[in-house]
């Protein structure tokens, strides 16, 4: 309850503790001590409670004041948010960072969005109407590109007794009232670890399409599906995310970053502004909003880091449009409950996580989905809004030995195990995807829509694909045991056409300017080339070609160029080589008979 304060009794590191809080209830946000530092509530003891506090407490005396908020742990939603950087509890750190340097002092805040800036809205209710949680009252231009949806708040309805004419407004400005009182403005609060309602959950069906070949092809995720990266330092997890993050079909993305090592989120806050949008030109901030901890921020900010990312993807996804979030690394999230869970002197679980690391990790990955949002505004003969959000989850196992807790937990509940392999990182294979480890359970939601929609052969072409690697596999145990003159001809077809395959297709430089992101079309088009190649290759053989002149043929030079090719066009020249192709092989054919 508002208003209740009482006295610190104990404080160890991010944890304090205080008495006569009666009244007090869980998860509620106090303010610590004179500095008035922020606190979330997380056990109760008769009158005491135990608070997490979201910044240093160094400094601190027993006997200061705690008082009660009455809220939980809540963020402002509004337009303004995409092209932001906040913190964990929603601190805009640019604006933070502009008043009061590098260091951003305890206790500061500032507001999370633009209380000055006007927005041209549009209503789109009447004076009479009957309207519901996730209603649109109207919308503004947040972006030159995007519609920000102003929303009737999840929990409230009534009748519209008025409403602002289109015009400027700022976010606190009245732009709409109930009958029973209610006075609507572009913002709302919502208390981050609460999940926001939808309708209901729709299938997962359309790819999440990321624009990485091995992902896209390999081990595809739906849209409003959810896939973890575990791998080890250095494996290539925040690489990943970035290209995915630029790449991806998504609208909106949310990047949420718990810096690994020092500098890491100075990085992220200099490189993230400068990328460029590849579908608008502009920059991707644009659609975009970062939430990342600084290394000054304790365990508690980091916490509470991934449910304000969360928090912001639903809103969106509430508007209708498809969301990714990335959060980099999930690990450091685990340790944050588990360093928390210490504090409290929990009994631990595996490893020293809390017992209650499985369930949260659920939580956390059960507010993905693709859903029919909320609201009750569907016209005639229109089908309701539809949103969706997908999470792409990097694990940081230490030592990369993925049968730790947080990895183990993470894959029980995501659909899609993106694995990434130290050894294939350390000889250069990006992304360093391990294709034996990695898996998807979305092939048969997606199925239709790449038989509709992928170039054609997609399908199969993936299964030759796969059924060639996995002989590699076999063949190359061999090649261990009793060397490679035990192979014949076509096994060794089989060795070169694999490892073309991987140099090839499964790898992608994420900094090369036509290679970094693949469409469809190109990555469909590009296996299969390959996989002609490898038809074609075999039939020779069987006419009595040696494979050594194949190889030696400058077309396979050709084919493997395909892969610097721009998705742009890619297909005109992979025609052109396919036709050289048939003749090289065809002249090799002559020549031997
Ligand atoms: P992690 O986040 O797993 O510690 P990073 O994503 O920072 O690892 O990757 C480490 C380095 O590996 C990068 O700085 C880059 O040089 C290289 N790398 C990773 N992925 C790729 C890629 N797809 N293409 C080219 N280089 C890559
Ligand atoms: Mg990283």
């Amino acid at each position: 309850m508002p208003g209740i304060t009482g006295k610190l009794v104990r404080i160890s590191g991010p944890m304090i503790a205080a008495d006569g809080m009666l009244g007090v209830t869980m998860g509620e946000i106090v303010k610590v001590g004179k500095m008035g530092l922020m606190g979330e509530v997380i056990r109760i003891d008769g009158d005491i409670i135990f608070a997490q506090v979201y910044e240093d407490t160094s400094g601190m005396y027993l006997g200061e004041p705690v008082e009660a908020q009455g809220l939980p742990l809540s963020i402002d939603l509004g337009p303004g948010l995409l092209g932001q950087t906040y913190d964990g509890i929603q601190r805009p750190l640019i604006d933070l960072q502009k008043s009061s340097g590098d260091f951003i002092g305890r206790g500061l805040t500032a507001a999370p969005l633009d209380t000055e800036r006007k927005w041209a809205f549009t209503p789109k209710v009447s004076v009479g109407d009957d309207v519901q949680g996730g209603d649109v009252l109207g919308s503004v231009p947040e972006t030159e590109h995007l519609d920000h949806f102003i929303m009737v708040p999840p929990l409230v309805s009534g009748k519209i007794k008025s409403v602002a004419a289109a015009g400027e407004y700022t976010i606190n400005d009245e732009i709409a009232t109930l009958e029973d009182g209610t006075s609507l403005t572009m913002v709302h609060p919502w208390p981050v670890k609460r999940s926001r309602p939808s309708r209901r959950k729709l299938p997962s069906n359309t790819p999440f399409i990321t624009g990485q070949r091995v992902l896209d092809m390999l081990f595809p995720v739906a849209l409003g599906g959810s896939a973890i990266v575990p791998g080890g330092f250095g494996a290539g997890k925040t690489v990943v995310e970035q290209q995915i993050s630029k790449f991806c079909n998504a609208d909106i993305i949310i990047y949420v970053g718990c810096g690994e090592r020092g500098n890491e989120m100075a990085d992220v806050l200099d490189e993230f502004p400068e990328l460029t949008d590849p579908k608008t030109g502009g920059p991707l901030m644009n659609r975009t909003v970062l939430v990342v901890n600084t290394s000054n921020m304790p365990v508690a900010a980091r916490e509470a880091s991934v449910y304000t990312g969360m928090t912001l993807a639903e809103y969106y996804r509430d508007m209708g449009y498809s969301v990714a979030m990335m959060a980099d690394s999930s690990s450091r999230w685990a340790e944050a409950l588990r360093e928390i869970s210490s504090r409290l002197e929990e009994m631990p679980g595996e490893e020293g996580y809390p017992t209650y690391l499985s369930a949260r990790i659920a939580e956390f990955y059960e507010r993905t989905g693709r859903v029919e949002c909320l609201g009750s505004d569907v016209a005639e003969g229109e089908e309701p809004r539809s949103g969706s959000l997908t999470i792409v989850g990097a694990v940081s196992p230490p030592g990369g030995d993925f049968s730790e807790p947080v990895t183990q937990n993470s894959m029980r509940v995501a659909g899609g195990l993106w694995a990434l392999d130290s050894a294939l990182a350390y000889s250069r294979h990006y992304p360093s995807v391990n294709w034996n480890m990695s898996y998807s359970l979305y092939f048969h939601d997606l199925d239709d829509w790449f038989k509709e929609n992928a170039p054609k052969g997609w399908t199969e072409r993936r299964q030759e694909a796969v059924d060639l690697l996995q002989k590699d596999a076999e063949l190359q145990e061999i090649v261990q045991l009793v060397g490679p003159d035990a192979l014949q001809e076509q096994e060794r077809l089989v060795l070169e056409l694999s490892r073309m395959i991987k140099e090839v297709f499964l790898q992608q430089n994420a900094f090369s300017d036509d290679d970094a992101y693949s469409s469809l079309e190109k990555t469909g088009g590009l296996l299969d080339a390959l996989m002609s190649f490898y038809d074609e290759c075999h039939v020779a053989l069987g006419q009595g070609v040696e494979l050594m002149t194949i190889l030696d043929d400058p077309i396979k030079e050709a084919i493997s160029r395909l892969r610097e090719v721009n998705s742009e066009g890619f297909t005109s020249k992979k025609d052109v080589v396919m036709d050289d192709m048939k003749s090289a092989i065809q002249k090799l054919v002559q020549a031997a008979e």
